[in-house]
């Protein structure tokens, strides 16, 4: 639901002092938790998310194994801290089911399955601070946590959201823009093969703006894939050194 727009840009700058096509300030750490296979945290902005993954592991219920591939199962949830004020009941709520889908879907296409039939890939996406563009910051998080478990994908994903915001079209929304802005647009893709994995649009775009916005949320995802790869060579090579 939109309500009355507040003024959110003043002399081509945002409420937080970014220019249209600025992304937050992001950082990104891969292997956070000794207990799971793979694991990374990335924040982006006061929103902040940490991914885990389990596996491939043994299917239980047994009855939801499949004979060519491994099952991909992801968990969104917003831990009940995370938002300003008591807004967030620690029940499963509808959005977190509906968002647990999207970023299950958003990384499906990107994993050899069928390499480990008879399995699960299990994933976790935890949201310790909510300010924004938590669903894309926990889609580049989980990417982060299969490759860090070594699970073969085809690309790494990466995410982010753009939309329009009095008038203008803004790249990596935060809550304030997201919730008084035109439109708000979540992109995922695979960066180095130029395929999107998801693309979601809440509100209003004329053709060309969605083209526009398009073109940035692709420029904001190539940036964020290449601090992806400089988190996994921190983590991999410079290690091993
Ligand atoms: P995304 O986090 O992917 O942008 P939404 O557009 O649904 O997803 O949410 C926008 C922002 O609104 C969230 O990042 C969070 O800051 C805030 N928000 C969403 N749901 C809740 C909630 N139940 N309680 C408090 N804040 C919320």
């Amino acid at each position: 639901m939109k309500r009355e727009k507040p003024q959110l840009i003043i002399n081509g700058r945002r409420l937080d002092g970014r220019a249209p096509q600025d992304l937050r300030p992001i950082k990104i750490e891969v292997g956070v938790l000794k207990n799971a296979d793979g694991s990374a945290i990335v924040e982006i902005g006061n929103t902040k998310v940490l991914a885990a993954v389990y596996g491939p592991r043994e299917v239980v219920p047994k009855h939801q194994e499949q004979i060519d591939r491994a099952i991909i199962r992801c968990r969104y949830r917003m831990l009940s801290f995370s938002t300003p004020g008591e807004r967030k009941s620690p029940a499963p709520s509808r959005r977190e089911i509906e968002l647990s889908k999207v970023i299950r879907e958003a990384l499906e296409p990107a994993i050899l399955s069928y390499q480990f039939p008879r399995t699960a890939i299990d994933i976790y996406v935890e949201v310790i601070n909510a300010d924004g563009g938590t669903r894309t910051a926990g889609i580049t998080a989980a990417s982060l946590a299969l490759a860090d478990a070594g699970i073969p994908m085809l690309d790494l994903v990466a995410a982010v959201a753009v939309g329009k915001v009095n008038g203008v079209i803004v790249l990596d929304l935060n809550e304030v823009e997201d919730m008084y802005g035109e439109a708000d647009m979540p992109v995922a893709a695979m960066p180095s093969l130029k395929r999107i994995t998801m693309l979601q649009l809440n509100g209003v775009l004329t053709p060309d703006e969605f083209r526009q916005a398009l073109a940035l949320a692709l420029d904001g995802i190539n940036r964020i894939y290449q601090l992806q790869k400089d988190a996994l060579r921190r983590k991999y090579v410079e290690a091993s050194e």
